[in-house]
């Protein structure tokens, strides 16, 4: 299994491969399991039908590692439209973001002026900017800037970060994070990392999510944890139910097309559930980082597309 996920984590960055999937109708269609669609109307219609289910919704808006600064702005537009699109439209949503597509790889500088406009938007509308962490010679920056915003009084509490479970520094990022009252959202890892910053062992990560999760709950900040998988699930449910910790205190986050079954017996149980949906033409990425964590989704993808 662990040669099938690095497998599909290096497809994920074939550029060859990502154009061909994602000018293909036979690519469009797969995709749509875990993609709301290609446009915002597509995201919005779908934000709406989950939040009729009693769960919150995050939308991203697909797209990563931009190389012009107009790319940067011009998926910047798209988060400022969804903001006003989500207070008109009055749905339980925010919006999950990541810097690479706002620019931090071309300059850092850039990223973060078009972050702190998208926080201030949030914050005018009652909103909350999550930012995305992605692999780890980013996350010293990305948690730099984050925790630069939200020192701000226009953006303050209107931006928040991801911690990953995998790597060995996350727990030191979490103490900080916490002393400056960010919120986060815990989730085990997406990327290939070395065994140098993170835990090459599957037990040893599942162990930390426990740990940080702990960190996190015990914490008056509401945050999120991030996972499919029921063994963290029941974790978290014991402590908080041994520590007195309302369900109302947090929320579980899974992904758009996963886990359906769960999403809605944790909602039926008193559980706060938000699912994290994608939309837009840039799929291709997001979707092999999905087949890489659980490789027997190309099994049910093709048995689903032969049967429809
Ligand atoms: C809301 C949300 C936001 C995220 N944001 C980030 C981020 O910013 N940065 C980052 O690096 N990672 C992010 N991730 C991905 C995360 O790091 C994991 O790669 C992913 O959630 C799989 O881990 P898991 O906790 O579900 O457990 P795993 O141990 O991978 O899986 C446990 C079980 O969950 C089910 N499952 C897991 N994944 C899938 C899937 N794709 N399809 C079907 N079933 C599945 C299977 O039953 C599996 O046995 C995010 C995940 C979620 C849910």
């Amino acid at each position: 299994m662990p040669v099938l996920r690095s497998t599909f984590i290096a497809l994920s960055r074939n550029r060859f491969l990502r154009h061909f999937c994602e000018d293909s109708r036979i690519g469009v269609r797969l995709s749509s399991r875990f993609v709301a669609g290609m446009g915002i109307a597509d995201a919005l219609r779908v934000a709406e039908a989950v939040n009729q289910q009693g769960i919150a919704v995050t939308l991203d808006s697909l797209g990563e590692s931009v190389t012009t600064e107009a790319e940067a702005h011009r998926a910047a537009e798209v988060y400022h439209q969804l903001l006003d699109l989500l207070a008109a439209h009055k749905l339980n949503a925010n919006i999950s973001m990541k810097l690479t597509q706002i620019g931090l790889e071309l300059s850092p500088a850039l990223a973060e002026l078009i972050a702190r406009s998208l926080a201030q938007h949030a914050q005018a509308t009652g909103n909350f900017v999550r930012i995305d962490m992605e692999d780890s010679r980013l996350t010293q920056v990305t948690l730099d800037i984050v925790r630069r915003l939200q020192a701000h009084p226009d953006s303050r509490g209107a931006i928040g970060v991801v911690i990953q479970a995998y790597l060995y520094r996350s727990q030191a990022d979490v103490e900080q994070l916490l002393a400056d009252g960010i919120r986060m959202r815990l989730c085990k890892g997406a990327y290939n990392e070395p065994a140098e910053v993170a835990f090459p062992r599957k037990a040893d990560v599942n162990a930390n999510f426990i740990l940080l999760s702990r960190i996190l709950l015990s914490s008056p900040i509401y945050h999120a944890l991030a996972t499919h998988d029921d063994a963290m699930i029941a974790a978290a449910k014991a402590y908080a139910v041994k520590n007195g910790i309302e369900p109302g205190r947090f929320e579980f986050q899974m992904l758009y097309g996963v886990r359906r079954d769960l999403q809605r017996s944790l909602v039926h149980e008193g559980y706060k559930v938000r699912v994290y949906v994608p939309f837009g033409s840039d799929w291709y990425p997001y979707f092999m980082r999905r087949l890489a964590e659980r490789p027997a989704n190309v099994v049910f993808l093709a048995r689903n597309f032969f049967r429809s």
